[in-house]
């Protein structure tokens, strides 16, 4: 790691009079696993496209290794690995044909494609799949074979929007030992995805909301800052049963400066006014007699939960 290979500076891309994407600034290190979150319509895939140089952008500029995106476009093309949201792959072809298609796609042939194809079958583990046709694949081994298609060219930077999307957890943790691999060989990743898990594992992070780039950097120290970690507050994880109906009540309860729902539970964050008896009490009063309450340190989701809300607010944007 050390020197940035990707460099936003105000990119912005309008379309009509829409702005999907609103002066966006940030830098990926070499070697980073960056992670770019956000809701759905936030603009990642429209980022990522302006980065990949297939969309123009408005306002602002790129570069990739130095590569200017806009006017060194052919360039370009050679660093990077693009795998897009609905990557094309040929449903009727088997494995092994659909990396022979894009290997001569991007120029492979003779002993130069046979060999490039061998490695791209060790890498993303294919061998047992080479004779299925595509669309009989998992998902799981589909994206396999599509980051396959997408590295044919050795490009040092590959962007993978929504990877994982739609996947069963046992085949997303196995696509991203996949991503460590390509990491530890000296990749630097761009990866969209909606899981909050996914972005822990990342070396760095971005969450763009609404057209605009909220926060960027690594995850501990997103987790450490002050805006995260009001003076004074604390953050507890609640488990009770009814979470929802739990977090209307404690969403009333005054000196509760945050409640959002985690899966089984919610995490609250508090003044110092209120304390664990005051939480019980409420919730009794609801008619919810037993609750779990201990004190955590923030996840990624709870800094971004916190962050948007303050853009929100200096920027007048309903959260
Ligand atoms: P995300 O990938 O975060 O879900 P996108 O970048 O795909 O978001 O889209 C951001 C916003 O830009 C959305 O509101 C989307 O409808 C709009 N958008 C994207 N591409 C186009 C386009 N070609 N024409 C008009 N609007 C677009
Ligand atoms: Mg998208």
């Amino acid at each position: 790691m050390g020197n940035p290979v990707i460099v936003c500076k105000n990119l912005t891309r309008r379309f009509g009079s829409f702005t999907a994407v609103d002066h966006v600034s940030f830098e990926v290190q070499g070697g980073s696993i960056f992670g770019f979150l956000g809701p759905n319509g936030s603009g990642k895939s429209t980022v990522i496209r302006m980065l990949c140089g297939i969309l123009a952008p408005t306002e602002g500029s790129a570069s990739i290794d130095g590569i200017d995106v806009v006017d060194q476009n052919a360039r370009l093309k050679g660093r990077i690995g693009y795998m897009s949201q609905k990557f094309s792959l040929y449903d009727e072809l088997t494995v092994h044909e659909n990396l022979l298609f894009y290997g001569k796609l991007y120029g492979l042939k003779g002993e130069k494609l046979r060999a490039r194809h061998q490695e791209l079958i060790k890498l993303t583990h294919l061998e047992p799949y080479l004779n299925r046709r595509a669309a009989l694949l998992s998902g799981g081994w589909r994206q396999r074979l599509a980051m396959a298609c997408a590295l044919v060219h050795e490009p040092t930077v590959l962007f993978l929007d929504e990877p994982t999307a739609g996947i069963d957890p046992v085949a997303r943790r196995e696509l991203w030992d996949l991503l460590f691999e390509f990491s530890s060989m000296g990749m630097t990743l761009f990866v969209t995805t909606h899981y909050m898990d996914e972005a822990e594992r990342c070396t760095h992070v971005g969450y763009i909301y609404m057209s605009k780039l909220v926060v960027c950097g690594m995850p501990d120290e997103l987790k450490n800052l002050p805006e995260v970690n009001p003076p004074g507050t604390r953050r507890v994880d609640v488990t009770c049963e009814h979470v929802t109906t739990a977090l209307q009540q404690m969403r009333h309860l005054p000196g509760v400066l945050s409640a959002t729902v985690f899966g089984q539970s919610m995490h609250l964050l508090l003044d110092p006014s209120i304390n664990d008896q005051l939480i019980l009490d409420k919730l009794r009063s609801g008619g919810i007699s037993h609750a779990d309450i201990h004190n955590i340190g923030p996840s990624l989701e709870d800094v971004f939960v916190a962050l948007t809300d303050k853009h929100a607010q200096e920027t007048g944007a309903v959260a």
